[in-house]
């Protein structure tokens, strides 16, 4: 069975999590940068009126998923769930669902690569993960290039995961700040989310655009 890490490659949408007071439990989360913050119950929401697509990536670096496509996993999978997203009001949208994972995997292999670490949390080591890039130049026709993602995993990484149709990396994306302070707004490094064969069919079934899949690296 194959597993792809998935990236939203549009405009993200819409705000989410921190900003928009959702609750998190830190009981495994780094005490000095928040890193690991688990969400609890619904992800809250903010400016989703207007938006109308079967996938996107909020502002705040977390996956929505419409009520169409969750019912299309839902028809091919029985016990998959996931929750909806809350407005401000604590309302439920009916039309929108948060796309995360129940479980973590390990650390990747250190011989993984394709990414950049930068001012990384010295407690946790866990954040400061991000895509490499060679900026180009448009004037002389040199495109951009960003890296692929080689996470590299032991077989049994997998295997010994009871469900691993959505996982999460113990790595996570960017900075975390568990306390505001001048310029910076409170904010938890996300996870990268890695999804096996049978959600990346279903999604190429149903044309979901604007994803990229990195294929993980099995050993
Ligand atoms: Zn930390």
């Amino acid at each position: 069975m194959h597993h792809y890490i998935i990236q939203y490659t549009n405009r993200p949408l819409g705000e989410s999590g921190e900003p928009c007071k959702s609750e998190y439990d830190f009981s495994s989360a780094c005490n000095t940068c928040g890193t690991g913050a688990v969400l609890t119950g619904n992800l809250r929401v903010k400016g989703f009126s207007k938006i109308k697509k079967d996938f996107f990536e909020t502002l705040d670096g977390d996956y929505i998923i419409s009520k169409r496509l969750y019912g299309k996993i839902r028809d091919s999978f029985k016990g998959f769930t996931l929750l909806n997203v809350i407005d401000m009001r604590n309302k439920v949208l009916v039309d929108y669902y948060h796309l995360t994972a129940k479980n973590v995997l390990p650390r990747f292999q250190q011989k993984s690569n394709g990414f950049v670490i930068e001012k990384q949390c010295h407690d946790c080591k866990r954040n400061g993960y991000f895509n490499h890039a060679i900026i180009g130049d448009i004037k002389q026709n040199i495109p951009t290039i960003v890296s692929p993602l080689n996470f590299i995993y032991k077989k049994c990484d997998f295997e010994s995961i009871e469900n691993s149709m959505i996982l999460e990396t113990w790595e996570c994306a960017g900075l975390s700040n568990k306390i505001a302070k001048g310029n910076f707004v409170i904010r938890y490094a996300r996870p990268w989310i890695i999804v096996n064969q049978q959600i990346r069919d279903l999604f190429d079934q149903e044309k979901i655009s604007n994803i990229e899949y990195e294929n993980v690296l099995i050993e």
